[in-house]
């Protein structure tokens, strides 16, 4: 597949062939469930035909459907575009079709999804990650040159990980969050879902920038990264002692392997220990869903998608949600309302706000010292699917991604070596808040150095 960089130096006429192309062969790999759906008549941009990319289905793309997913949105079409969509638009690229994901990105395999599971394209009894699983097995496949993903617990780099290509989370607030339909409004950000490091960056710089029409965007000016991408540039970089330990034997190897090549290119390795492990998953999962119950309330049968057959309206409104979410959709549903309810708001939600303060310090307190966080993705490579069914082992195997969200970090996970199956194993990157730049070039170093 050719890369985003290569992509956009095509001419009109090459990427309408390319087109054709690519719709061909996603229909031949229709067993993957990458897609739910190919847009045809695509927005034309201000270029004529645009280089193609992947959307999430939690992404507005004016007059087709969104979904999430969920039974709930199924005949909702989008009124307006998402600002993530005008920027790819403006800039030679064009919304290709939408990808699977799970249900209202709650998950980390995709396999809440409404329309049924997408396959891990290394191999096909595992699942691709989640819960942007279909725009990463889309890259993974060669269905996609790039992708849209949204990041509220990991789903970005995650799933990116398993199928073996690179995704980017940037700080919460570079990348405007209007127009993504919301799961945790102070967590949720959009990030690319690409080949290589470089196409990150490249995407990355396109959806990046200031937005009034979102009220958490950070009001700063956005300084391209990807014309200065440097693999020279040698930096402190501080490896998560006890969450490698904590991961699998076959990643701790390939993130050893990869902490020595750094060692070797020159940058400047030292360990340190999360004391704040213990609560990462707690914190997340009770402000996670406490904000999803507040942004799920509004599909009620009244304005968005679905309404079930009823009576009287407390019916519409129980009828509607019971038929329209599928059962991980209510059990977060139930569990954020539970905490934020009178007698249980202090002890369960004030609670988990004054842990994602201290994790957030527990990070800048690092970053007095270092310039970059390494540490592992995922606990193991890719399960096989129905391993992670039970909500609270699925719900424990973010322990490496959510901290980043919880602390409105940017981070980039990239692949550093395989297992004896061809499985992918990636490592993690994490910057201080803004600082893309240097996540992006310590990226670039190692892919290097690993790539050879
Ligand atoms: N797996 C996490 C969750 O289920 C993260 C999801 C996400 O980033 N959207 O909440």
């Amino acid at each position: 597949m050719i890369t985003l960089e290569e992509a956009l130096k095509l001419s009109s006429e090459d990427i309408k062939n390319f087109k054709k192309e690519l719709a061909v062969k996603i229909n031949k790999n229709k067993e993957i469930g990458a897609y739910i759906e190919q847009f045809t008549n695509e927005p034309i941009n201000e270029s004529g035909d645009g280089v193609p990319i992947a959307i999430k289905d939690n992404i507005q793309v004016k007059n087709w459907s969104i979904t999430c997913a969920s039974k709930i949105l199924q005949g909702y079409v989008a009124p307006y575009n998402a600002t993530v969509i005008d920027k790819i638009l403006k800039s030679g690229l064009s919304p290709f079709g939408r990808t699977n994901m799970d249900e209202f990105a709650m998950g980390n395999t995709t396999e809440s999804s409404f329309y049924g599971k997408t396959l891990n394209p290394l191999d096909c009894s595992r699942v691709p990650g989640g819960s942007s699983g279909g725009s990463a097995a889309a890259v993974g496949a060669g269905l996609a040159i790039a992708a849209l993903g949204s990041d509220t617990g990991g789903s970005v780099r995650q799933p990116a990980a398993l199928c073996g290509c690179v995704g980017f989370k940037p700080s919460y607030g570079r990348v405007s969050r209007y127009g993504l339909a919301a799961y945790s409004s102070s967590l949720d950000q959009i990030g690319p879902i690409t080949q290589n490091v470089k196409d990150a960056a490249i995407l990355y710089d396109i959806i990046a920038g200031y937005d009034p029409k979102d009220s958490t965007s950070a009001n700063l000016e956005h300084i391209s990264t990807s014309d200065k991408l440097n693999s020279d540039k040698k930096f402190t970089i501080c490896v998560i002692e006890n969450y490698l330990k904590e991961a699998d034997e076959d990643t701790q190897k390939a993130l050893n392997l990869s902490i020595n090549k750094l060692k070797e290119a020159g940058h400047n390795i030292v360990y340190r220990n999360f004391v704040n492990s213990k609560y990462d998953v707690a914190t997340y999962y009770i402000i996670a869903t406490a904000e999803a119950s507040a942004n799920l309330s509004r599909y009620d049968g009244v304005r968005y998608g679905n309404r079930a057959d009823c009576d009287s309206l407390s019916d519409m409104y129980i009828k509607t949600r019971s038929d329209g979410f599928g059962d991980e959709v209510k059990r977060r549903i139930l569990l954020g309302a539970f905490v934020l309810s009178s007698g249980y708001y202090d002890a369960y939600y004030v609670k988990a706000q004054k842990a994602r303060a201290y994790i957030k310090k527990e990070y800048e307190d690092i970053f007095k010292t270092a310039d970059l966080v390494y540490l592992p993705v995922t606990p193991k490579v890719a399960p096989k699917f129905g391993d992670l069914c039970d909500p609270l082992t699925s719900y424990l195997s973010d322990i490496y991604t959510i901290g980043v969200n919880l602390a409105g970090l940017p981070a980039i996970s990239l692949p550093v070596g395989k297992n004896a199956d061809n499985l992918s194993i990636s490592a993690q990157i994490v910057g201080k808040a803004y600082d893309e730049q240097s996540v992006l070039d310590g990226a670039y170093s190692l892919e290097k150095i690993i790539r050879g």
